[in-house]
């Protein structure tokens, strides 16, 4: 089988007689056809993640189709899969949350991913999808899967103000959750072209951060109440200090982002107003929600694809990823 494989910073090299995957006890094989790259994806390229060894196939937001029946699937099925890997034993894995598990990894990033034609994954982390979608859209269910998560562990109320910084792909996947909740969305980036694929998916107001008055603009949008909900997807300790200076009287503030600089956040603003801060990590078993958001048609992936590459243009896509990081959203690589 072909599979595509980061050699050394920047360089990926497509394999074409790979071994094929054999398939464990509990374990579904899959012919993958759709793959998308994320950002994480892309640090990875550049060498910039310690926790990755090389060569790695990299690879973890995918669609693609059984192969041979094994336990509830049978051949044919359209399926998607659940990245986050974790042992199934320890205490947060009992306690529910895997994607606390204490040796918890991503497919594609400290664990082979799904840049080749065939993947053996475990059975519970596998689910079909309707057939009104494609392998490219489906593909775009595990981004969408990270909002669901931001938005489970925040639990915005309907009517609500929110602020979410960053709209890259993720950033707009949040939007959307958002949207799907009844909240009000401001959406802050320095690129426009990102601002106007938040306007049209839907955002209430829209500000360049590098042009405008932030702090002014959130005044306005809430009438001097403050941030109920603030989604931190940039990563850059300013956007936390900002989040805790603007927020509401009981804000939430969810953090996804994350820099190796501390953030400097003043307790007083934690304490007068009772914020509550929370991290998120991959998701924790949001796959059906996200599932019954694409099968009713509530979100929007086809608005994020920026280009749609084979295999054997990895490569190609990746660098052009590189090249053209502010207006590049998602790009797909096809099998
Ligand atoms: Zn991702
Ligand atoms: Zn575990």
């Amino acid at each position: 089988m072909r599979s595509a494989k980061l050699v050394s910073p920047k360089k990926i090299t497509v394999y074409d007689n790979e071994p094929e995957p054999k398939t464990g006890a509990g374990q579904v094989l899959i012919r993958v056809k759709a793959v998308g790259i994320c950002g994480s994806d892309v640090h990875v390229w550049h060498g910039e993640r310690p926790d990755v060894t090389l060569p790695r196939v990299m690879g973890h937001e995918f669609s693609g189709v059984v192969e041979a029946d094994s336990g509830k699937f049978k051949k044919g099925d359209k399926v998607v899969v659940d990245p986050v890997v974790s042992c199934g034993t320890c205490v947060s894995c009992k306690r529910g949350n895997p994607n606390l598990c204490s040796t918890v990894k991503c497919l594609g990033v400290q664990v082979d991913g799904a840049f080749c034609d065939l993947i053996a994954i475990p059975e519970e982390k596998v689910y079909r999808f309707p057939d009104s979608l494609s392998f490219v859209q489906a593909s775009m269910i595990e981004p969408y899967s990270i909002a669901s998560e931001v938005i489970f562990r925040g639990n915005p109320a309907k009517d609500e103000k929110a602020l979410v910084f960053g709209a890259g792909p993720i950033g707009l996947c949040i939007l959307e959750g958002l949207k799907l909740k009844g909240l009000s969305v401001m959406v802050t980036d320095f690129v426009d072209s990102r601002l106007a694929k938040a306007k049209e998916l839907g955002a209430d107001c829209f500000v360049n951060g590098k042009m405008e008055d932030l702090a002014q603009a959130v005044k306005l949008f809430t009438e001097d109440f403050g941030l109920d909900f603030t989604v931190d997807a940039v990563g850059n300790p300013k956007v936390m200090e900002n989040a805790v200076e603007m927020a509401a009287p009981g804000g939430r503030i969810v953090v996804l982002g994350f820099n190796p600089v501390p953030a400097q956040v003043p307790e007083l603003f934690l304490v007068r107003k009772e914020l509550k801060v929370m991290g998120t990590r991959m998701n924790c078993k949001r796959f059906p929600e996200v599932l019954a958001w694409f099968g009713e048609k509530k979100v929007h992936p086809d608005a994020m694809l920026s280009a749609v590459y084979p295999l054997s243009e990895i490569g190609t896509a990746f660098e052009r990823i590189a090249a053209d990081s502010d207006n590049m959203l998602k790009v797909v690589i096809t099998l």
